[in-house]
């Protein structure tokens, strides 16, 4: 920009920095997903997704390169963390999207790689920049949160007064499975959990969304639907359920299309609104649990 002063070049330039991510990879699955790898441009790499929905284009990003989480049946779990990503990067992947396709998103998912409430400020950060009238100009009822469980700030989130969807990656109503499944419910339970979701839905009157990823003969018998429809009782919350997507090295195996509708069925017998999430983009492996960072060298 030889049209600016040297010293205001000077000032920007310690200042700012300009996030364009490169495309590394780009592949399109035959549901018409797409997966990028985006060079982040300090030898790391990151996976977005882009969705096509009835109702429009959802992006789900990436909020941390690798993730400390440790969720046994997660494959962004075998990359080994190395930093939380800036707010403006994490923007970055939507736009990067966007000029790519020439296309208008409509909906922001945090379900990428990371846990987007250990990355509390910039995530943030991201979410005031995306609503913002001059920035993206995204309503907050189109962005979804989800998180493994980090309770302080699920407090925090609700404290923040924005409109966003939170998701709650539950997957087991029982402490001792989910414990096995999620190491980080030996820090905080789903008594916790359970409390923070209930002040959540109190001062945002929103919605909350369980995620249950169903893994054969693990939690997927109706005696765990019975034990999640006592827990989510009279909650205002609505279940998505997940054929647990198998990864590599891993233990937990899908269950059968019987099971996880009679699952479905049992809950919505019991007062709890449950759906089964479409499988979008599992030949490319950017389906639930799926994004790994590739290794890029350069
Ligand atoms: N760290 C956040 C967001 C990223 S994961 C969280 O834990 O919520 C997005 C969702 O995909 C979470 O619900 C997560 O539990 C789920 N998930 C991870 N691995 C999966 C797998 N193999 N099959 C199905 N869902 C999976």
């Amino acid at each position: 920009m030889t049209n600016l002063s040297e010293s205001l070049r000077k000032k920007l330039k310690e200042n700012f920095d300009l996030h364009v991510f490169k495309i590394i990879q780009k592949q399109v699955s035959k549901d018409g997903t797409k997966k990028y790898l985006f060079d982040v441009l300090d030898n790391n790499a990151i996976e977005s997704v882009l969705m096509e929905y009835k109702y429009g284009k959802t992006i789900c990003v990436s909020t941390q390169i690798g993730c400390k989480m440790g969720c046994k049946f997660c494959a962004s779990t075998g990359v080994k963390f190395a930093r939380s990503l800036e707010a403006g990067e994490i923007v970055e992947q939507l736009l990067a999207v966007e000029r790519d396709e020439n296309i208008k998103i409509s909906n922001l998912v945090f379900m990428g790689i990371g846990e987007p409430l250990d990355n509390y400020e910039n995530v943030m950060k991201a979410i005031k920049l995306l609503n913002h009238p001059k920035g993206i100009n995204m309503g907050a009822r189109h962005i979804s949160i989800s998180t493994s469980g980090i309770v302080p700030n699920i407090y925090k989130l609700a404290d923040e007064n924005i409109q966003c969807t939170l998701s709650i990656s539950l997957h087991s109503s029982s402490n001792e499975k989910r414990s096995e499944m999620m190491p980080i419910n030996n820090l905080y339970n789903i008594q916790e959990l359970m409390e923070a979701c209930k002040y959540y839905i109190e001062k945002t009157h929103r919605r909350i969304s369980f995620e249950y990823a169903l893994a054969k003969d693990n939690n997927d018998n109706l005696q765990d639907a019975k034990s999640l429809a006592e827990l989510l009782k009279g909650m205002l919350c609505h279940v998505n359920l997940i054929p647990i997507n198998e990864i590599k090295d891993g233990k937990f195996n899908k269950s059968t299309n019987e099971n996880i509708m009679k699952f479905r069925d049992y809950l919505n017998a019991h007062g709890i609104v449950a759906t089964i999430r479409r499988e979008l983009g599992s030949d490319i492996d950017a389906a639930c649990g799926q994004l790994r960072k590739k290794e890029v060298s350069k």
